[in-house]
């Protein structure tokens, strides 16, 4: 079996090696996973609710354990890390609700009697990506298992160690064996396997989208149900008569936010020319405060990105010679370090200004009126989040109804909110995370009919 060295990204140095699972593996605990499903579908409605309860619960007593095990793993920062271990604590305690209200319809049809069901799928393949490890592996599991399913989830080969430790509070929780697996291994062979094998009745897939399109590809082989969530390139839209203090100093963390490997990451800022300078002016000194630091500090805002190979990436966007407009600060020696940087975008051919870096890099660039705002933000293949700042309400409504993405906030940056639905339009990906109905992507709706004419 082969092994996989964790480094922590803000030191550069190995944490621990983790043992890689390969394809007779990856088979075996589908199989486990399938044997599970027999019997953890059967569990009473409220015996399962209670032991989601249970399993929020071990999740709260390790919340701490959990957040340092991110920073060590991940380079979040100890805010974010904390934040992340309780999403999960709430995602489950959230959808422990759900057992005992997954409700079917009585349908009034001629001759009988017509009842809906939601049955689970079988077993669920979620597939996690390195930049938020906690809270995307638990929008998938925790409505799963809420809905009788079982699980397998493949954390990124590079940020497994808090998926693992979650498999291990399960059990501790009285989660059943089998019903939720943590299999730590490559994409291309656990990742590929979940889609290949068909005992993998769903995919929940959180990553690039050249990836995404793969893995759809994949499933239409089996006709496997699948949810994407991929990238962003999501717009920041600052109109004159917002106030321009606030949108201003929330602006670095829209975009800065996890060193910018955030798919909701606000990474181009559009801002009606009249104010442009009066924005940059003051998003400067922002930017200049953010305090980007070694991620153990409780003060830090941004810590380092999340590899060698992810920093090489994002530097390509910002060559020699590049036009800046202005820069943060970051820790020099070792560790995956980059200062937040503001860019003034030329054009919208941009390179910057068009694809996803997935770094602390954004573009600003002006815009005239309402209609500009709104095509500017649009001339994009992506729409997954976005921010819009007005003091004028019906303003705020008519741009929101405007652009095409999935989660807007307005005079906000925030994007994830687990009581409602998260995902994108065109292909920042397909279906929705969260909420109320997140149900229904872990169900197949039954109808049955019952004949009463004799
Ligand atoms: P990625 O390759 O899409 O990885 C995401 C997950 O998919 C990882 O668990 C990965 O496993 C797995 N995977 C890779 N190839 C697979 C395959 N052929 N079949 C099944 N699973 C597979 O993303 P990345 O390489 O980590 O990041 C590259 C870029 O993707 C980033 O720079 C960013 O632009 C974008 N991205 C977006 C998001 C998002 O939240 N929307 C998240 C991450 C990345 P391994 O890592 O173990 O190979
Ligand atoms: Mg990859």
């Amino acid at each position: 079996m082969s092994t996989f060295t964790v480094i922590n990204p803000a030191t550069a140095t190995a944490v621990k090696d983790v043992a890689l699972a390969d394809l007779a593996t990856a088979d075996a605990t589908i199989a486990k996973a399938n044997k599970a499903f027999e019997t953890w579908r059967l569990v009473n409605p409220g015996d399962r609710a209670k032991l989601l309860r249970n399993f929020a619960r071990v999740v709260d007593e390790h919340l701490e354990e959990l957040a340092q095990l991110e920073v060590l793993n991940s380079g979040h920062t100890i805010g974010n890390a904390r934040w992340e271990a309780g999403n999960v604590r709430d995602c489950l305690n959230y959808y422990s609700a759900a057992p005992e209200r997954l409700f079917g319809r009585q349908i009034p049809v001629p001759n009988g009697i017509d009842i809906t069901f939601k049955e689970p799928l079988g077993v669920i393949g979620i597939i996690v990506p390195w930049n938020f490890p906690m809270p995307i592996a638990g929008w998938g599991f925790a409505p799963a298992l809420a809905a009788g399913n079982t699980v397998v989830l493949k954390p990124a080969e590079l940020t497994p160690l808090t998926a693992i430790r979650l498999g291990e509070l399960a059990l501790v929780a009285g989660i059943p064996e089998g019903v939720f697996n943590v299999i730590p291994g490559k994409g291309s062979i656990v990742g590929e396997r979940f889609v290949t094998n068909p005992i993998v009745r769903k995919i929940v897939f959180t990553g690039s989208t050249t990836v995404g399109k793969g893995i759809m590809r994949g499933c239409a082989d089996q006709v496997k149900r699948l949810t994407l969530e991929l990238g962003g390139k999501s717009a920041n839209v600052i109109f004159a008569d917002a106030d321009i203090e606030k949108a201003a100093a929330g602006a670095p963390g829209s975009v800065f936010d996890n060193a910018g490997q955030d798919c909701c990451a606000r990474s181009r800022i559009l801002v009606q020319r009249s104010v442009l300078d009066s924005f940059m002016e003051k998003f400067e000194v922002a930017v200049k405060k953010f305090r980007v630091e070694s991620p153990e500090l409780e003060t830090a805002e941004m810590g380092p990105l999340i590899s060698a190979g992810q920093l090489d990436r994002v530097r390509e966007y910002v060559p020699a010679g590049t036009e800046i407009a202005f820069t943060g600060s970051a820790p020099t020696g070792p560790g995956y370090w980059m200062a937040p940087t503001v860019l003034l975008a030329k054009s919208t051919s941009d390179r910057a200004y068009r694809e996803e870096i997935f770094g602390p890099v954004v573009s600003v660039i002006a815009f005239e009126d309402e209609a500009d705002a709104i095509r500017l933000a649009n001339d994009s293949e992506y729409g997954l989040s976005g921010s819009i700042w007005t003091r004028d309400l019906a303003k705020g409504v008519r741009v929101s109804r405007g652009i095409e993405a999935g989660n807007l906030s307005v005079n906000s940056n925030s994007s994830v909110r687990y009581w409602t639905p998260f995902g994108g339009y065109k292909q920042s990906g397909l279906g929705r995370e969260l909420g109320p109905d997140a149900l229904d992507a872990f169900t197949e709706t039954k109808n049955v009919f019952f004949d009463t004419t004799n």
